[in-house]
């Protein structure tokens, strides 16, 4: 943007070239272009880029963005509204109108229009200009009062609303009220005289609430207007918008100022909007709706039902003819399939808006596809054309959207695992297992203040998850996440009470066996059964989409998967290996779990080892699966991590059976059990686990772990290899911080690897590495590669240490922190790239500087987020790893990552 230029003219200084803040459009042409979207805004940059291909525009003029920010900072130059007067001067004249004035009062419509489009983020006023005396002018000179009074009544009702920040109700009572007095159903059915009293009454409520009267002077209702606009860019929704999409709050908006044309003028008029393309599916078909003698927002303010496009053909062939062919024009000319905003005033045709569509994932792929087909964009361009996390949609079953009713939506929580569910409550894991077990339920929603690692039985075989507390990294979003299970977490407004087995929700109670649906797309908690449209990773245009993107991509994807079944599916979805197989997930299985506490309870390394000996076979019998399924790829196993108190029952628990017990039966052989039990889990309790005794600090003090899952590991990998499978584990060591830690437990795995291989006669490579996930392993990365085959970025752990935030508990801290603009966003979302993006970047240099072909990856949930993979991308790391359900995303991310690098896009900033 250039400042103003001051000229020196023979030692007089004028502002002949001050800086240009209103561009005119109108008469064929226009001041600026499609092209000028920061200056103009997108609304302001479309309308001057179809005045200038000659489509019937009405015309105006677009005050620039630049103005709103001068607003913001409190100094508007004078000089806008200098030229706002001088463009205003300029419409009058090629209207031949004047605004608000003489027989043929010009109005105009006063839009906002910011560089992306925030939709219903600030509202429009229509047919300013009207007044007292202009709107007799107007009801004389197209003899229709009714349409003249329409018009005024909608004026003060939008600008007292807007501008003046009247409550839309008070002017919704008084117009409804005005209906009933006459008994009738349509506001199209008021007449003149109705309309004329709705008038006074509306001025009275302006009156009352804005303490001011309805400004009758036409030039300034123009600047209130205005200014309101520039307001409105602050306001609470605008900035929530920008907030979740990543958009600059600095940005600002435009104004545009535009000639009104009237689709209520009678039954030869109308409004409506429209799709060049299906934007539900993507199909090529001619996709909108419109109602006739209606004005600007009638269409999708729900008052009336609108027709569906295709009528118009029958009622105005002409009009809707030019429609179709200049929608046509329109979308090659943008090379997108475009939104559109029409009007048609006395049989006449006006094209108010158009801009790229929003679509759905399923949409996006076919459009690409087919513009490609079609000529119309390059596949380059085409794989940017879906976002990558729309890829889920293809995998998830989906909400009907037509077959639900707005009022069954209770509340919205956390989308924190998407897709669509549908079940009958309950509240425990037991319950769960029991219900479908028994055949009393096919389908089950578990319902919990949050889960557990002792829920995993019945988050299996639930149907979706429903939390009022935790967040996005909660336990239940994790797994969730894992599973391809529907979730939505940290619902606020659901009250779970566990004990009477009810949740209260949006003032209804539901109890046990009582019908609810999630979408966890989306976050919604849905009232009873909601049809569901099923998920297929098989789709033939997700293929023909996959194929475009991924000749792109450099970087690999893996998938994060504990058993075999996993492992298929993310086979099926394209994961070329496992990036992190968390063994303690194999522990809490029903038959292992007792094993589990026995080796925790033993106080000394016999009766351990013991213990693990009968874990043994099982673990072998999980890693064969996953080198069967994984046959050619690299199979991460982390060795165990978790605080061992995560295995045993919670204190409180014990405490309240303990009691229990010593009041029914105080000799039963179990309360002594109990209470050796209860001792063990004192004992092991940490004040903050999550820093505590886990990681490789378990396989250091107790090695003989570390040993059983290495045999585990390489025995299950010369079995399989012995098949015919080309295995290729990768054991992972967990939380080093140094040098010494990582030898101590790498010797561990290879001098028990050396063992197998003597036993067996036969060897296999493997690679022994290391997560980083402790600011202090990547500060000693140098180091810690002397002995680390490979790195893995855990950047849960690593978000949570190098923040200091506890990811559990974050979610009480995080909400105001978005708020007030400390964080942009959930940093256990989306990679915290300034800072713990900053530790990955020299993990990696000093890392590859001791051990060259260091081959490095993340298996965090970053792995499956766009931002963050382009991010892994851009430092040169050999792969990613998410859940099987991302794996497609994650792919895309990275194609479209190698994509913006050869372009030679920086990529990854905000908006
Ligand atoms: P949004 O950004 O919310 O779509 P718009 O500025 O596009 O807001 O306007 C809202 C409605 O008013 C749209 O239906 C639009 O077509 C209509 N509208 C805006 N300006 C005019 C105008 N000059 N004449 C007739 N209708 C208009
Ligand atoms: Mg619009
Ligand atoms: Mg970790």
């Amino acid at each position: 943007m250039s400042a103003p230029v001051q000229e020196r003219e023979g030692g007089q200084v004028t502002a002949s070239t001050a800086m240009k803040y209103v561009y005119f459009f109108g008469g064929g042409k226009a001041e600026g272009d499609g092209k000028m979207k920061d200056t103009l805004g997108g609304k302001g940059a479309g309308l001057a880029e179809m005045t200038n291909v000659g489509l019937p525009v009405p015309p105006g003029f677009t005050i620039q963005t630049e103005a709103c920010r001068e607003y913001m900072r409190g100094k508007l130059s004078s000089e806008v509204d200098h030229q706002m007067n001088e463009a205003l001067a300029r419409l009058e004249k090629l209207q031949g109108q004047q605004l608000g004035g003489g027989s043929n009062p010009l109005l105009v419509s006063v839009r906002s229009g910011a560089k992306f489009s925030m939709p219903g983020m600030m509202d429009t006023i229509l047919n300013l200009g009207l007044n007292d005396e202009s709107v007799e002018a107007l009801a004389a000179r197209t003899q229709n009062p009714r349409f003249a009074y329409d018009s005024y009544r909608r004026l003060i009702q939008m600008f007292g609303n807007v501008v003046l920040d009247i409550e839309k109700h008070h002017f919704e009572e008084v117009f409804d009220g005005k209906k009933k007095q006459r008994k009738v159903k349509l506001d199209t059915e008021l007449d003149a005289k109705a309309l004329n009293e709705i008038i006074a009454e509306y001025k009275k409520v302006v009156k009352k609430h804005a303490k001011i009267d309805f400004p009758q002077r036409p030039l300034e209702q123009l600047v209130m207007a205005r200014d309101a606009v520039f307001r409105s860019w602050q306001n609470d929704r605008a900035k929530v918008y920008r907030r979740m999409n990543n958009i600059d709050d600095m940005l600002g908006t435009a104004v545009n100022v535009q000639a009104m044309v009237f689709g209520n003028l009678g039954e030869t008029s109308g409004t409506g909007v429209g799709f060049t393309r299906n934007p539900a599916t993507g199909k090529k078909e001619f996709w909108g709706e419109f109602l006739m003698n209606a004005q600007g927002e009638d269409v999708v303010s729900g008052v009336r039902t609108p027709m569906p496009i295709i009528q118009l053909e029958k009622i105005m062939p002409a009009v809707y003819n030019d429609l179709r062919s200049i929608t046509t024009r329109m979308e090659k000319h943008y090379r997108d399939m475009q939104d559109f905003e029409f009007t048609i005033q006395d049989g006449r045709l006006y094209m108010l808006q158009t801009r790229n569509g929003k679509r759905t994932g399923m949409a996006a792929a076919r459009v690409a596809i087919d513009m490609v087909n079609e000529g119309l964009i390059s596949k380059d361009e085409a794989i940017f054309r879906v976002e990558p996390n729309q890829l889920v949609e293809f995998l998830f079953p989906r909400v009907d959207e037509k077959a639900l009713k707005a009022e069954s939506v209770l509340t919205k929580g956390l989308p924190a695992s998407p897709g669509a569910a549908v079940g009958q409550v309950v509240f425990t894991a037991d319950d769960a297992v029991a219900m479908v077990q028994k055949g009393k339920m096919k389908k089950v929603i578990l319902v919990r203040g949050e889960t557990t690692p002792e829920d995993i039985h019945g988050m299996e075989v639930a149907a979706g998850i429903l939390t009022s507390r935790g967040g996005m990294s909660s336990h239940a979003a994790v797994v969730t996440r894992g599973m391809g299970k529907c979730c939505v977490a940290g619902a606020g407004d659901v009250k779970v009470d566990e004990k009477k087995k009810e949740v209260r929700v949006a003032g209804q109670t539901f109890k046990e066996g009582d019908w609810l649906s999630l979408d966890g797309t989306t976050g919604r908690v849905i009232k009873g059964q909601v049809p569901l449209l099923p998920g297929d990773p098989n789709d033939p245009l997700l293929s023909e989409f996959m194929r475009l993107a991924e000749p792109y991509r450099t970087m690999k994807v893996r998938a994060n998967a504990d058993i075999p079944r996993d492992a298929k599916q993310a086979r099926a979805f394209g994961a070329e290996g496992i990036g992190l197989c968390r063994t303690e997930h194999m522990f809490f299985a029903e038959d292992r779990l007792p094993h589990m506490r026995t080796m925790i309870l033993a106080d000394n390394e016999k009766d351990r080892r013991a213990a693990l000996k009968k874990l043994l076979p099982m673990q072998r019998s999980d890693f064969e699966g996953l080198f069967q399924a994984m046959d050619g790829f690299g199979v991460t196993i982390r060795t165990l991590d978790p605080p061992l108190h995560e295995f045993l029952p919670s204190r409180e628990s014990l405490l309240v059976e303990i009691a229990r017990l010593e009041i029914t039966k105080p000799k039963a052989p179990k309360l002594k059990q109990l209470r050796k039990l209860l001792e063990r889990v004192e004992e092991l309790h940490e004040l903050n686990p999550m820093l505590g005794h886990r990681g490789c600090r378990l396989g250091i003090t107790y090695p003989e772990i570390t040993e059983m899952q290495a045999r585990a590991i390489i025995e299950a990998a010369v079995n399989v290899s012995r098949k015919g499978f080309k295995v290729l584990p990768e054991i992972m060591i967990p939380l080093t911080a140094s040098l010494k830690e990582m030898k101590n437990q790498a010797d561990v795995v290879r001098r028990v690897a050396d063992e197998v291989f003597r036993e067996k006669g036969t060897k296999v490579e493997y690679l022994v590495g290391t997560m980083i996930e402790l600011p202090r392993a990547a500060l000693m990365a140098g180091e810690i590669a002397k002995e680390a085959e490979f790195f893995s970025f855990g950047t849960n752990d690593l978000t949570q240490t190098t923040f200091g935030f506890s990811r559990d508990d974050v979610n009480k801290i995080l909400p105001d922190y978005i708020k007030l603009g400390i964080l942009k966003q959930d940093p256990f979302a989306v990679l915290d790239q300034e800072g713990v993006g900053e530790l990955i970047k020299m993990a990696v240099s000093r890392g590859r500087a001791t051990r060259p072909n260091l081959k490095i990856g993340i298996c965090g949930e970053h792995g499956g987020e766009p931002e963050s993979v382009k991010f892994c991308h851009r430092v040169g790391l050999n792969y990613v790893s998410c859940s099987p359900f991302r794996v497609l995303t994650a792919r895309l991310a990275a194609a479209q990552a190698a994509a913006e690098e050869k372009k030679g896009l920086s990529g990854g900033a905000t908006k």
